[in-house]
């Protein structure tokens, strides 16, 4: 991305299935009238009663300023068995976590802040400045969560978030975090959910973390997940990021979709589609 080195790091995949979630279609599109909802899926090669679980990529993405080392989420170390890669896949391209100096955290949910700690429950990276959305830190370490999503246990997500609050940044304004990078407000996946601009020489990268959870959420952004916080928040969000990044010509780097998570977003009619690429040049 111009002068920066933007690399997208797997933390691993999860399989979403029942009971956990209810069947995929009707969790990543539960609002979806189910004529339209099945010729979307057909046109992705999907029949949704054969689709029982949703493997899902967790991409992290490491950005080389060439002064600043920076993170954007952490995937889910020890939340499951097939996720936690992330250290091992930043050695393997010779980063080291006590290189990195800004860690920013797109929202609270379990799968992106999982490795904000290491084993013994203190920062894995430690020598690293966390940025979060203010309102989402606030949501996160109050009781809120267990009043919004009952029967679920948050020790989790307190485990990776109270022993970093010496090392929170938390921002409320779209601000830069270090030159080139700045936070973008994008509510309503959670409260305060954010998007992350990454720019340099004339060249953009918009880390979308969880707005956008599968590739037909582009073509269909009314279009939800059941446990979305606030809805209607979101699809305003959905509709300033398409527009950001069409008018800007910005990539888009999207957390769960099909690794590396990396596209265009283009018009398609009155609408948009995903244009994925595997390899950048
Ligand atoms: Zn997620």
């Amino acid at each position: 991305m111009g002068d920066f080195e933007c690399m997208a790091i797997s933390d691993g995949t999860f399989t979403y299935e029942p009971p956990l979630i209810p069947p995929p279609a009707t969790f990543l599109f539960a609002n979806a009238p189910k004529e339209l909802l099945e010729q979307a899926l057909s046109e992705h090669g999907i029949q949704s009663e054969q689709w029982v679980a949703f493997v899902s990529p967790f991409t992290c993405v490491m950005v080389n300023t060439g002064r600043h080392k920076v993170l954007v989420d952490t995937g889910a170390d020890g939340l499951t068995p097939n996720t936690g890669r992330l250290l091992r896949n930043l050695h393997t391209v010779g980063i080291e976590a006590g290189e990195i100096d800004t860690v920013i955290l797109t929202h609270g949910h379990d799968d992106h802040i999982g490795g904000n700690t290491d084993a013994k429950g203190k920062p894995a990276f430690p020598k690293a400045r966390y940025v979060m959305w203010k309102e989402e830190w606030t949501f996160w370490t109050s009781e809120q969560p267990e009043a919004l999503y009952k029967n679920e246990d948050f020790a989790f997500t307190r485990k990776n978030l109270l022993p970093i609050q010496d090392q929170i940044d938390l921002f409320d304004l779209e601000a830069e975090i270090v030159p080139g990078i700045h936070a973008v407000p994008a509510p309503g996946h959670t409260p305060g959910h954010m998007a992350v601009s990454v720019s340099s020489n004339g060249k953009q990268l918009l880390c979308i973390g969880d707005a956008f959870l599968h590739p037909i959420h582009i073509e269909h952004p009314e279009w939800h997940a059941t446990h979305e916080v606030a809805p209607e928040q979101l699809m305003n969000t959905r509709h300033l990021l398409l527009n950001k990044s069409a008018t800007e010509k910005a990539l888009m780097l999207a957390f769960h979709f099909p690794f590396p998570g990396v596209g265009h977003v283009v018009r398609r009619g009155t609408g948009w589609q995903w244009q994925p690429i595997q390899r950048l040049t």
